[in-house]
């Protein structure tokens, strides 16, 4: 393959016009080739309405970035899938697990690429807190994933309906930091969903895994927001991952950082599976949201308004 990769984008919306577009135009292995929105578009790149459309009058456009919310995500993806292109999901990469496992599967057919992405795992201290786990045994951790819906989702309804999984959206980011930097798996032992009344989904969530780790979701935080996990080990080694995984300390030492922000990282990666025809699906972290799902006691909250 020579020159830069031809990617479609869908679901013109927040994080494709925060991180996608930015990402992909500051990017030598990626040419924004078109958009498909029902509204939203992209100055200087031909936009389309309809996924049909665009897939057939751009054969040449070989992958396509799949930035729409979960729900309406997977008859895009198969349809991409079936028409022969490699498949770039946000997350969390589908509604239910059971989607992705079809996804996986008619990717796997066809021989095109897969990529679930988790941008938090690409924060640029994760990799730095998972050498300093490698090999320990964790005694405990806590996470404080705590931030303003109202500032993040802007009026996005789709967040408070079935699928949408409500503080498990921005939770879902800590579980996947959780799953990538611990040495041995954990599972849920109990959880608290709090409710809005008027809503479908939790606005807040307290966890607790196996392993001594507990989690705090939160998405009514005014003022300071906060990402951030501990992590002891039974060796005494004091591990914190702060600004939603960005920065690392060991010790009390600032850890080197890798160099790439979350979203570069992640076309830099999916330019690598393309390249290789290869995929890259770990639903380790949406396995984890569907046991809070089944598990928690339910409490009801009072009710959200924008
Ligand atoms: P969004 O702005 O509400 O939605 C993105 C776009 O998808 C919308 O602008 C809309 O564009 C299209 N869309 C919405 N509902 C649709 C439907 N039912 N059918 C077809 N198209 C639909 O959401 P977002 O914040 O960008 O989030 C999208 C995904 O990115 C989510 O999975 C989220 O978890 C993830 N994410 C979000 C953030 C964040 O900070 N917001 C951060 C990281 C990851 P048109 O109206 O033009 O079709």
């Amino acid at each position: 393959m020579s020159g830069p990769i031809k990617v479609a984008l869908v679901g013109i919306g927040k994080i494709a016009v925060d991180q996608h577009v930015p990402s992909i135009a500051a990017s030598e292995d990626w040419e924004l080739a078109a958009t498909v929105s029902r509204a939203g578009t992209v100055d200087g790149v031909p936009s389309y309405t309809e996924i049909d459309t665009m897939l057939a009058e751009n054969p040449d456009i070989g992958v396509v970035s799949l930035c729409l919310p979960p729900v309406p995500r997977f008859d895009y993806a198969a349809t991409c899938l079936r028409a022969g292109r490699h498949v770039m999901l946000e997350k969390p990469p589908g509604a239910t697990l059971a989607e992705v496992h079809a996804l996986e599967d008619m990717a796997q057919d066809a021989g095109k690429t897969l990529f679930a992405t988790w941008h938090s795992r690409m924060a640029k201290g994760v990799a730095a807190a998972k050498a300093a786990l490698s090999g320990k045994t964790v005694e405990s951790a806590h996470i404080d994933w705590k931030e303003n819906v109202r500032q993040w989702h802007p009026g996005q309804d789709w967040v408070f309906e079935p699928g949408g999984m409500g503080v498990l959206d921005p939770g879902i980011n800590a579980l996947s930091i959780l799953t990538e930097v611990l040495p041995d798996p954990v599972h849920l032992k109990k959880g608290v969903l709090h409710t809005p009344e008027n809503r479908q989904t939790p606005i807040k969530a307290n966890l607790t895994f196996t392993g001594g780790i507990t989690a705090e979701f939160d998405w009514l935080k005014e003022g300071e927001q906060m990402w951030e996990m501990t992590f002891r080990t039974t060796d005494g080694d004091l591990v914190y991952l702060m600004e939603g995984g960005n920065a690392c300390v060991v010790n009390d030492q600032d850890m080197a950082v890798s160099e790439l922000g979350e979203y570069p990282a992640l076309y830099a990666r999916m330019a690598d599976l393309v390249k290789a025809g290869a995929r890259d699906v770990d639903l380790a972290p949406m396995v984890h949201v569907s046991d809070i799902m089944t598990l928690s006691r339910r409490i009801i909250a009072p009710a959200f308004e924008w």
